[in-house]
């Protein structure tokens, strides 16, 4: 029986990766610099790995920013505009785009990996693709590994992940048919890894965790086939995760392939499956039985039970033991966490990051082979009764907060009246102007505010001088809005680090790490919050700013806050409840600061969902389940307020209109979200469905450096009114503007106002 790990995090434990790399984007180290600090993070996640005695450990897992644009390069599939440039220039450029000496080439698209949060490089598609093999990374980092004394497994994405995770960038192409143009490019790979004397090749393919037609399935077989009949020692490893085969499952079981890879933590029901359908012949059975997505301890007593079960079909050869998926998706190391006072011992024992998730899958191998060995039979008590005390900690359980939950009806998730009995009285209560205009929430973080915040944080001012520089802040923010005469104002959310974070910090139930870096896309890392316990709210959290903002104007302040869904999304989630339940706690504690601001006299609150869709599960199958209890949640938490409460969301980063339903059923007041990219495109979908409900489609593209005009912004206004009532029409920009300089910010929302005025214009003129 060996031991797999999928892939290890390749950051470094402090974040070494992206320090350096972004130094090399400066020009302060040089290539050569920066291949040794990569060198050395390599050896070091190896060394770990042996360390804890992994068998099948990953090579070519490492990547300078991201594994789907390695496999491009491996493939040599370079979109034209990047030809002229070589090397890491080349490279970074596909990853980040390239502005010099007359080369203007934009990046390539980046998308969301599955249900995860990290974001791959899209690859690009031509009529006439060629695909040229470029083995270079691959074979070095063998050879790195092997001159380290470790044998280890190179691991690539599949021809079918990769063409279906691809856009074609011309009409009348199929991806698909670029399969007899990439196979054979894969063949002079698998080959060239086979010489370098590598037992197993590890091919990813989570596309088969998704919904595949009959020919996807088709093409599947096909290259397989392909594949088996190369002259080759090395095994093949295949290698799905994220979900189960579903549907796909006895196609991967066919596959002529040496290892079948599952994630048992998302479907352990499905290795009943596989071992009923007698189909697996000779195959070895990997099983992905320690969390790669999430940082709780496994459950021994649950994971033998469930190798016990593969041991009952299959010789204890054929069985393998695992990551359910890659450890990209996790942290480091809780040791870094030693010195975190918020991280308490009794949080910390049930907590398990890659390298402790390691240790769990050789303990896991030990009790299985070796049962009698004193060492490890105390490790398995030691965590099941981790995992007992877990089960029972008065500091996850709040039995209030639980009864709340049980206790909701559907009555809690829908508003007194239905909105066209609300829209006639906000009308009354707010006097807002035709074509109102707003913005998303946050203002300019410029450095200072970052500073501020970070001196703030390590105690080198005090809580008066940090809320004294907020208020200033906030004070200006009111004036500045004033002054460009938006009709809707903020408070500019100077207070907030992050959407998620701010109300974590101040919510029961949460802790967050110090070190709990996860790569987010290229040198971004993000610290997710952790959801360890029932979550409650002490206390109101975003009411004395709010309110403070609204003591100062005439105008509406709009209350900020950030929806149920989002939080949970953005988060590690705890694994003891269903994530539904985790979701209506916080849905209630967002709840109760919609009643105090409402209480404060805050006339319009904004309940931020923009993680909504990145919540879908990757089968269609499953999606009714899913937005079922995530609108609910949202509405949970937006149904408490009377009728003349206007209630807005917002969303942004994705494409909306398979789940358009859906988020009417949100039934908010007004929606923003985010549509100038794609010039609209999106607002098709809220027509065809009739969106009932007032709308603001982001006229102004706060992604970009550059200021649109009061004419781009006034034509974009007249198609949504060619589209909608123009009494439902709001006018803002896609998306908090606070990664936006102020004078650039000034001028756009300058111009975005006089966009709205010219709207009202046009219209009073018909009138
Ligand atoms: N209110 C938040 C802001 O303006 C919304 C951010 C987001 O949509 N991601 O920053
Ligand atoms: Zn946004």
């Amino acid at each position: 029986m060996k031991t797999i790990v999928l892939g290890y995090p390749r950051v470094g434990e402090k974040r070494e990766l992206k320090k350096a790399t972004e130094k090399y984007w400066k020009n302060d180290i040089s290539e050569d610099d920066l291949s040794t600090i990569t060198r050395q993070l390599r050896e070091k996640s190896w060394r770990t790995q042996q360390n804890q005695g992994i068998d099948l450990i990953s090579s070519n897992d490492f990547s300078l920013y991201d594994q789907v644009l390695d496999m491009c390069i491996t493939l040599g599939c370079i979109p034209e505009r990047f030809k002229n440039l070589g090397g890491l220039q080349q490279y970074f450029a596909m990853a980040r785009g390239h502005q010099a000496n007359g080369v203007d080439a934009t990046a390539m698209e980046m998308t969301k990996w599955f249900d995860t949060n990290y974001h791959f490089i899209v690859p690009e598609f031509i009529k006439n693709q060629v695909f040229i093999l470029n083995s270079e990374k691959i074979v070095n980092e063998i050879q790195e590994a092997s001159e380290l004394g470790i044998s280890s497994k190179p691991v690539i994405i599949g021809p079918i992940t990769f063409l279906l995770l691809g856009k074609e960038k011309e009409e009348g192409i199929n991806r698909l048919e670029l399969l007899d143009e990439v196979l054979p490019v894969y063949k002079q790979l698998i080959l060239e890894i086979d010489k370098h004397g590598v037992d197993y090749l590890q091919i990813d393919e989570p596309i088969l965790a998704t919904d595949l037609t009959k020919e996807e399935q088709l093409v599947f077989a096909r290259s397989y086939d392909y594949f088996s009949k190369i002259n080759v020692d090395l095994k093949f490893i295949l290698a799905n995760y994220f979900d189960c085969y579903g549907k796909n499952l006895e196609l991967a079981l066919k596959l002529p392939v040496h290892v079948l890879h599952i994630d048992v933590v998302r479907c352990s029901l499905q290795l009943n499956d596989i071992l009923d359908a007698n189909l697996l012949g000779d195959k070895i059975l990997s099983l992905g039985i320690v969390d790669g997505r999430n940082i709780w301890i496994n459950d021994f007593e649950k994971s033998l039970a469930l190798i016990e079960k593969a041991k009952s079909k299959l010789s204890i050869n054929q069985i393998w033991i695992g990551t359910s998926c890659s450890l990209l998706h996790v942290p480091y190391n809780l040791e870094l966490e030693e010195n975190n006072t918020q991280l308490n011992s009794e949080v910390k024992q049930w907590l398990a990051f890659a390298k402790q998730k390691l240790q769990e899958i050789s303990v896991l191998k030990q009790l299985v082979i070796n049962k009698k060995n004193d060492a490890v039979v105390s490790l398995f008590v030691k965590n099941k009764k981790a995992n007992e005390s877990r089960k029972v900690s008065a500091l996850i359980h709040n039995n209030i907060v639980k009864r709340r939950v049980d206790k909701l009806t559907l009555a809690d998730s829908e508003r007194v009246s239905q909105f066209s009995m609300r829209q006639v009285l906000q009308r009354k209560e707010l006097r807002l102007p035709l074509f109102p205009t707003t913005t998303i929430g946050s203002f300019p973080q410029t450095k200072e505010v970052r500073k501020t915040r970070a001196k703030f944080k390590k105690g080198e001012i005090s809580q008066e001088e940090y809320d004294a520089f907020i208020q200033k802040e906030t004070e200006e923010t009111i004036r500045f809005q004033e002054e460009v005469d938006l009709d809707v104002l903020v408070h500019g959310e100077f207070e907030r680090n992050d959407m998620v974070e701010y109300f974590g910090e101040q919510l029961e139930g949460f802790v967050f790490t110090k070190f709990g870096w996860v790569q987010s896309y290229g040198t971004r890392c993000v610290k997710p919050p952790i959801i360890f316990g029932d979550v409650s709210r002490p206390k109101p959290m975003t009411v004395k700013w709010s309110a403070y903002a609204q003591s100062i104007t005439k105008k509406h302040v709009k209350g900020m806050l950030t929806g149920p869904v989002t939080i949970l999304q953005w988060s590690f989630v705890r694994n003891d409840q269903a994530r539904s339940v985790t979701c209506n706690q916080i849905a209630l504690a967002i709840r109760d600061e919609v009643i105090d601001l409402e209480n404060a006299g805050v006339k319009i609150i904004q309940i931020d969902e923009p993680a909504l869709r990145e919540g879908l599960p990757l089968r269609k199958e499953d999606w009714e389940a899913y937005l079922h209890w995530a609108v609910n949640a949202f509405k949970i938490s937006a149904s408490a307020v009377k009728d003349e409460t206007q209630i807005h969301t917002h969303m942004c980063y994705a494409e909306f209109n398979d789940i358009i339903e859906s988020i009417a059923h949100m039934d908010a007041d007004v929606i923003t979200i985010e549509t100038s990219r794609s010039e609209m495109e999106l607002l098709k979908a809220f027509v065809d469905f009739k969106y009932p409900n007032e709308i603001g489609p982001g006229v102004y593209d706060i992604h970009s450096p550059r200021v649109p005009s009061q004419e781009e912004m006034e034509y974009l206004l007249d198609k949504a009114s060619s589209l909608f009532p123009d009494g439902n029409i709001w006018v803002n920009p896609d998306c908090g503007l606070k990664t936006r300089d102020w004078p650039e910010t000034k001028t756009a929302l300058k111009n975005l106002v006089q966009s709205a005025n010219r709207m009202r214009e046009k219209v009073s003129y018909v009138a």
